[in-house]
This record gives C-alpha cells, structure tokens and sequence, in this order.
C-alpha cells in the first residue's frame, strides 16, 4: 500500500467538510446574479444531488468548486483549499483531486478508448506501469474491458460516458463532479451510470450530481439541493419532492 493511499484511509475517517461555500454569490458580466449568497457544506463521502430549472445556477456552482470560475463575493473551500487564494500552478495541482464529468462526454475523439483513460495518468506523469496497472482496472470496472482498442465513434453513447466516467476515476479522486452526466443517455444508460456512481461513492469518493432525471433523484434517495434563480431553495435528504410542491416546471 502507497504512502498516499495510507494517508488518504486516514483522513477518511476525519469528518471535515470536503466542499464549504460560505455566503458565495456570482455575477457574470451582465450583472445579473447567477447565485445568490449560497451556503452549502458537503462532507467527505457524500452523495449529493444538485437540481433545479435550466438557467437556475447548477453549472456555476460547478464551475466554483473546480475553480473554471471565481465567485464576485463570498468564499468557496475544495478538499481544504480556499481557492481564490490558489495560483495557476496550483489550480493544476488542485484538480487533479476532482474528478469531472459532462454532459457530452468530451472524449479525444482521435485516441482509442484505452488510450483515453491512460491520458489522463499521463497527464499527472504517472509512471507506464502504473499506467499499465490501472486502465485495465478502471475500464474493468466501468464494465468495458473488451473495448480498449475501440475508437469513442464506435461506441454508444452510454458506453462513451463509461470510458468518461473511467478516466475521471483513474487518478483516484476525492471528489466527483458530475454536470448532467446523463443528459444525454436513455434510461437504461442512465440508470447504469447512476449505480456505478452509487459504487464509486460507495468505495469513499465524495460525488455531486447535477441531473434533471426526476425518476432518478426520487428512487435513490439521496441528499438533494434544489437551485432556483440562483438560490437554494431546498437541501435535504429525499427526492425530488421541494419541486413537485414549489414549481412542477423542471
Ligand atoms: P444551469 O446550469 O442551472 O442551467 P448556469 O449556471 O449555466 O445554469 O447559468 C446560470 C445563469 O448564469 C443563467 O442565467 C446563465 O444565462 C448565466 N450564465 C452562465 N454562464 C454565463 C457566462 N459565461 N456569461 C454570462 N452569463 C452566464
Ligand atoms: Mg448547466
């Protein structure tokens, strides 16, 4: 066991809030705010739903916790770090802690399906055995052993989001940000990419999920915060319910 793994075991057991927002709010150029005074707190090895409206605020929190996007005011914490204060080698160094998921995927659409995972450790100059080591394990686990070779053109959609999902999970995140992960899947694919979320969280990841599947939110019963014009406006244990009630437009 690796010195790190045997430090990360440690602090697993601390319970500190991995991601805190404290008063945060967020203008862009327009001047409308796009959050308002936000306050949330989300500790290690939570399982955490964001969902809300289209336009409501749910990319710009995303945004905030990888540091794409500073807040106008207010101050956002991520695994430790307060991360107005972090430099631009350190925002580098900072993320390699995240993992990150999109709605589309965003594969190297010229790089195998193998090829894709192992960029990712290449990036962080992990060393070839480890390389070696770990994209089999993480292409395993995501159920696509025998798609290594495969380009991501020849994949299904559903399929594609495993190897995004792999490759966000090879570098052995503490946090998983998932931004409408599937947004673009059918249900069966939805469904698959939820429970293997629900593994990874299961194994110690902290994850956060923006999605608009109701069916979803409603039947994990998950922590879930709900976003309205820039604001939370519900954040608890559940389903969807605060929506159903409030506002049926979602
Ligand atoms: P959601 O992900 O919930 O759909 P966003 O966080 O993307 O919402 O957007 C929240 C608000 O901020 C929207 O009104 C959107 O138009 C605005 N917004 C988002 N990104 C930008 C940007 N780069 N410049 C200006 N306004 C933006
Ligand atoms: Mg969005």
């Amino acid at each position: 066991m690796s010195k790190r793994y045997d430090l990360e075991s440690q602090l697993k057991d601390i319970d500190v809030p991995v991601i805190l927002f404290e008063n945060v709010s967020k203008e862009y150029q327009s001047g409308i705010p796009a959050l308002k005074n936000v306050n949330i707190e989300i500790r290690k090895g939570e399982f955490v739903f964001i969902v809300g409206n289209s336009g409501s605020g749910k990319s710009t929190l995303i945004k905030l916790m990888l540091r794409e996007i500073k807040p106008t005011s207010g101050r956002v914490y991520v695994a430790g770090k307060l991360l107005e204060k972090l430099r631009r080698w350190q925002v580098a160094k900072f993320r390699r802690k995240l993992g990150i998921v999109f709605q589309d995927f965003r594969l190297l659409p010229d790089r195998s399906v193998f090829e894709n995972v192992a960029f990712a450790q290449h990036v962080i100059e992990a060393p070839a055995r480890e390389i070696r080591r770990q994209t089999p394990r993480m292409l395993a686990l995501v159920g696509l052993s025998e798609k290594g070779r495969a380009m991501p053109g020849e994949l299904s959609g559903g399929e594609q989001q495993r190897v995004a999902l792999a490759r966000a999970l090879v570098n052995n995140p503490v946090i998983l940000l998932a931004d409408e992960p599937t947004g673009n899947l059918d249900p069966k694919n939805s469904w698959e990419i939820m429970h293997l979320l629900e593994d990874i969280n299961r194994r110690g990841t902290t994850v956060v999920v923006v999605t608009h599947n109701r069916e979803i939110v409603d039947e994990m019963q998950k922590r879930v915060i709900t976003v309205k014009n820039g604001i939370i406006v519900s954040d608890q244990k559940g389903g969807y319910a605060y929506a159903k009630n409030e506002y049926s437009s979602i």
